[in-house]
């Protein structure tokens, strides 16, 4: 019997779903060099500007994170760099569709071999635009797959991401691919297991796969026993394109001895909030705001950061909303800038937003002139001293003295640590801060010296398991001591094989996915609150 297939890439967007493989035909299917009725020229300027309109319309249906990334696309179809050399080779005797086609392979090979993996994942952009202004000239409609399906190809176009509907599951496994890339960010919003970097083998449409996004694997559907995370990954979809909302049964959650515990969610961007209901949670553990920052101009809209914090705490309807001050750096780098994966030990987190204040200023004012909306708790991420604290407190009073003195409504809101530093968790006490939050995904990285995003050293990453569930008993009762609330959010919260060693450690607050409360809080359920499974 031939060895089933199991192909090792990088886990891109986690989750795993199961699903018929998709393959996607190789772009280039249209008759080039064909000439048709009409000026080559205006063709040409027509399909531009039809392709501008068809991107309009999708930007028109999506969410605010979803229009950003086509407005990108839409400022680059305007581009005249890209117009007036295809318009230059017609006049030269080429054709429209040839014409267009070699502007933009020129294009697309100087984004793909740049040095930075940030400017190379934008050169999935700049084959979609190619993609559709080649359909426009052919009057052909965008392709599709069918709901469910994982599509295989190497790479995928964000149009296509997002005109998709993915409310029947699926998933992404790319030869090629980015996690850095447009479609990686929209993927980790929208619950969509992705892996990227797969190496390339003979796999069929029709052939039965499983992509697991956490552990970066594509396996043959027929090797892999159908299991309770590959149902859930493929069910339980938030689908922003259209999925039901999400309740999870019961609060408030009691472990099987009776002890309260909370679960909250964690919230990539403002459009999960459509399929959850607020009544089924205890509040938001986390929201990162990185991710509703499309563009420089973005960090500076502070009316657009007031609207969407403001709406949150409302839909919240009185429940704790922890809103996390901007992490960028590293992985996410501000809008416009180069991916520095050695800022993952530089400026990342409030190392950068200190060194930044004019956009730290920004998000603290909006969260000052929301705060009256809600029951808003602020989160500072990668805290290593106390004086960031410190820093970070006065920036809110000195904004707070502002707008008091403009007359403009706000309220102060309890500062709150990421503890995801080692140094921090080992030090609480000297920190002022009002609630604790663990951060472990960032803790496992900087407790085993393996960068998170490093498909090279993945297997030290996860191999620190162990050291990091014993960190946290050590430090769990050091930070409870301070009298302080300490709950976590990283991604161990919702891991139901890890949930009785947190309980264990004393942890009685956990913020996770929304996509994995369904099952961490049945695993919560069966379990005392020291860890113990109950019986019966
Ligand atoms: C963490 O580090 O555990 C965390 C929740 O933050 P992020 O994954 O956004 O770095
Ligand atoms: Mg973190």
């Amino acid at each position: 019997m031939p060895e089933a297939l199991r192909l090792k890439g990088q886990g891109a967007s986690p989750g795993s779903a199961r699903g018929p493989a998709h393959v996607m035909a190789p772009e280039d299917g249209h008759a080039l060099g064909v000439r048709a009725n009409g000026s080559d020229a205006a063709r040409l300027v027509a399909a531009v500007e039809r392709a501008v309109e068809d991107l309009r319309a999708l930007a028109g249906r999506s969410d605010l994170e979803s229009a950003a990334i086509l407005e990108f696309q839409i400022e680059m179809l305007r581009d005249p760099a890209l117009l007036e050399p295809s318009l230059e080779r017609i006049q030269r005797g080429a054709e429209a569709g040839t014409a267009w086609a070699a502007t933009m392979d020129a294009y697309v090979a100087s984004f793909e071999e740049a040095e930075d993996e940030h400017i190379r994942a934008r050169g999935a952009d700049m084959r979609d635009i190619r993609q559709q202004v080649l359909r426009a000239l052919h009057g052909e409609r965008p392709p599709d797959f069918p709901k469910g399906a994982i599509l295989v190809g190497r790479d995928i176009a964000p149009s296509l991401f997002l005109s998709h509907d993915w409310s029947q599951g699926g998933a992404i496994a790319l030869f090629g691919g980015s996690v850095a890339s447009h479609v990686a960010t929209l993927a980790r919003s929208r619950g969509v297991p992705m892996v990227v970097g797969v190496p390339r083998a003979d796999i069929e449409t029709g052939m039965e796969l499983v992509v697991d996004g956490d552990e970066g694997t594509v396996e043959d559907g027929r090797a892999v026993p159908p299991s309770a995370a590959a149902v859930q990954g493929a069910s339980a979809m938030p689908a922003s394109m259209g999925g039901s909302a999400v309740t999870p049964d019961e609060v408030p959650l009691r472990t099987a001895d009776g002890v309260r515990l909370t679960v909250q969610a964690n919230i990539d961007h403002p459009s999960e909030l459509r399929h959850l209901s607020p009544a089924g949670l205890d509040g938001i553990g986390l929201f990162r705001t990185e991710y509703l920052m499309g563009s420089a101009a973005d960090l500076a809209d502070e009316e657009r950061q007031v609207e969407v914090y403001a709406d949150m705490l409302a839909w919240a309807g009185g429940r704790p909303v922890t809103i996390r001050l901007l992490d960028f750096g590293a992985d996410k780098p501000p809008p416009g800038e180069a991916v520095d994966p050695s800022s993952f030990l530089g400026l990342r987190g409030i190392r950068l937003l200190l060194a930044r204040p004019d956009v730290l200023r920004t998000q603290v004012r909006a969260l000052l002139r929301a705060a009256p909306a809600g029951q808003l708790r602020v989160l500072l991420p990668m805290v290593t001293a106390p004086s960031e604290l410190e820093q970070t407190r006065t920036v809110f009073a000195e904004e707070a003295a502002r707008l008091a003195a403009r007359g403009v409504p706000h309220a102060m809101p309890p500062l709150g640590l990421m503890v995801e530093v080692p140094a921090a968790a080992l030090m609480p006490e000297a920190f002022d801060a009002a609630f604790f939050s663990f951060g472990t995904n960032d803790l496992a990285q900087y407790l085993s010296a393996s960068a998170r995003d490093n498909a090279a050293v993945s297997p030290l990453y996860a191999a620190a398991h162990v050291a990091v569930l014993r960190f946290l008993a050590m430090t769990v009762p050091v930070v409870a001591a301070t009298g302080r609330p300490v709950g976590i959010c990283g991604d161990l919260a919702g891991d139901p094989g890890a949930l009785p060693a947190l309980l264990a450690c004393g942890l009685r607050d956990f913020s996770m996915a929304p996509r994995r409360m369904t099952l961490a809080r049945a695993a919560l359920s069966r379990l005392n609150a020291d860890g113990s499974e109950a019986r019966g």
